[in-house]
């Protein structure tokens, strides 16, 4: 027999295809050869696989373009026709040894395609790139239903701050990852498809997640079977850009060496937030008042819908010329790694905020939504290396409130010291003998057979 041949599936966004696309870069680099499926929009986008053992292919979802702009509609689409596409490639396979596929990698929230895995019999792994907490809430689904928490269709029946295991999130039942998508049809199409993925999983041979056993040790002891790899960027090379939908703007690194040690407000949203044009307002004039170098990755789009992002306030650019940098995609792992790097204000997206606690960066939480208020909890209330913004009575984060925060994070050596500690756990739990590293290194051998 040839090389051990996975087949690999992401849900098509961001924060999904990045670290899907690291670990095949891990297996390929074990000798593992690796079909990397995504949908033709992202295929066309994605800059570089880094390995030739890496074939990338593209299937259709046949929406278009006005379809995507639906709320719910691309996921119900993506879990309902995707599986049938993979099954179709693992038919196409099937017919040479050489060609056959051992096992399937697909992201945990495509939950049929596990199953096809199995009733194909081949082996199926579900692939977490979020926190083992976002996929607790998912398993909590059914007792929240129970004791009137949520209703049938998610939505709260009352106000309640939720703790379901210490060192574990509070999670708020107005921000659970289905609610805070604030669209009724989004909520009931993610809602639905979180439960069907909670049986689902349970026919995967595996379920590995882009975490740290130490990070959250409260979830995984609820989440047994949940097998932390991560950070799984320190298992490939610094600053890969494997899977990135947007060519890098590495000037920023030029001007990043060009400012003084732990100077500079890095501040970047992932790939889908939409600010209303106060809160961008705010957001701009928030990083100028703070006198503070800043790197702002400021998308000229959103990644998903294309909307266009707001325009700057008068005469703003002119002012902050000579110390702010504004770009439409920066090297994040290399800016967050940068010695200038003071804080990140975050979205708190999954890879933002490992990628920061791993370079030992604090953090300022402008949370968006979907699971990134879990990780905002996490950070501020857990880990304790960063801190959340107010909002006022209108629901903005003002501009006095980001400088005040920002000053209060850098004013604190305690927020530098704990992200710092944070790093050295990460470090150790990925390198020889640590819990991420030996785990990945049994998932690999599996994956050799
Ligand atoms: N990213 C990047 N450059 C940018 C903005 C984002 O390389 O200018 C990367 C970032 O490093 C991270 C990913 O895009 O790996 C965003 O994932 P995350 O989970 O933080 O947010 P999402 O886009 O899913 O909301």
């Amino acid at each position: 027999m040839g090389k051990p041949h996975v087949l690999m599936i992401p849900l098509p966004a961001q924060g999904h295809v990045i670290p899907l696309l690291e670990l095949a870069t891990v297996l390929a680099k074990h000798g593992v050869q690796v079909t990397f499926v995504n949908l033709d929009i992202i295929h066309s986008r994605i800059v570089d696989t880094s390995s030739p053992h890496i074939h990338l292919v593209s299937i259709s979802d046949g929406l278009e373009s006005h379809e995507r702009l639906v709320p719910g509609r691309c996921i119900e689409v993506w879990y309902d026709s995707m599986p049938q596409k993979v099954e179709q490639i693992i038919k196409e396979n099937s017919v040479s040894e050489d060609e056959k596929f051992s096992c399937v990698i697909s992201d945990q929230s495509l939950g049929r395609i596990q199953q096809v895995a199995k009733k194909m019999g081949i082996a199926s792994v579900a692939f977490l790139p979020a926190a083992a907490a976002s996929l607790v809430l998912g398993f909590n689904i059914p007792k929240m239903i129970e004791n009137g928490i949520i209703d049938g269709e998610g939505t709260p029946l009352k106000q309640e701050i939720i703790q379901f295991a210490p060192t574990m999130p509070n999670m708020v039942s107005s921000d659970f990852t289905w609610v805070n998508t604030r669209i009724l049809s989004r909520q009931k199409a993610i809602f639905n498809i979180m439960m069907q993925n909670d049986e689902a999983i349970k026919s995967a041979d595996w379920t590995i997640c882009n975490s740290i056993q130490d990070l959250e040790p409260g979830a995984f002891s609820l989440a047994p079977n949940v097998v932390p790899i991560g950070p799984l960027l320190a298992s490939i090379e610094p600053g890969n850009s494997a899977g990135h939908f947007l060519e890098h703007d590495s000037t920023c690194l030029d001007w990043l060496d060009h400012q003084p040690v732990h100077s500079v407000v890095y501040a970047a949203f992932g790939s889908t937030t939409i600010f209303s044009p106060s809160q961008f307002r705010e957001l701009a004039l928030g990083l100028e008042l703070t006198g503070r170098p800043f790197l702002w990755v400021r998308r000229s789009e959103n990644s998903t819908t294309g909307v266009g992002n707001q325009a700057f306030p008068e005469g703003f650019l002119k002012r902050i010329s000579s110390r702010g940098l504004i770009t439409n995609c920066a090297p994040q792992q290399k800016v967050l790694s940068h010695p200038s790097i003071a804080c990140f204000l975050s979205h708190c997206g999954w890879n933002s905020t490992v990628e920061s606690v791993s370079n030992g960066v604090p953090m300022l939480c402008l949370p968006y939504f979907a699971d990134q208020f879990i990780n905002r909890s996490y950070i501020t209330d857990i880990w304790k290396v960063g801190l959340p913004f107010e909002h006022d009575d209108g629901g903005i984060i003002g501009k006095e409130e980001i400088k005040n925060r920002v000053d209060q994070v850098l004013g604190d050596h305690v927020f530098k010291q704990r992200a710092l500690q944070l790093q050295k756990i990460i470090q150790d739990s990925a390198s020889k003998g640590g819990n991420s590293y030996e785990n990945l290194t049994n998932f690999v051998k599996w994956i050799q057979g």
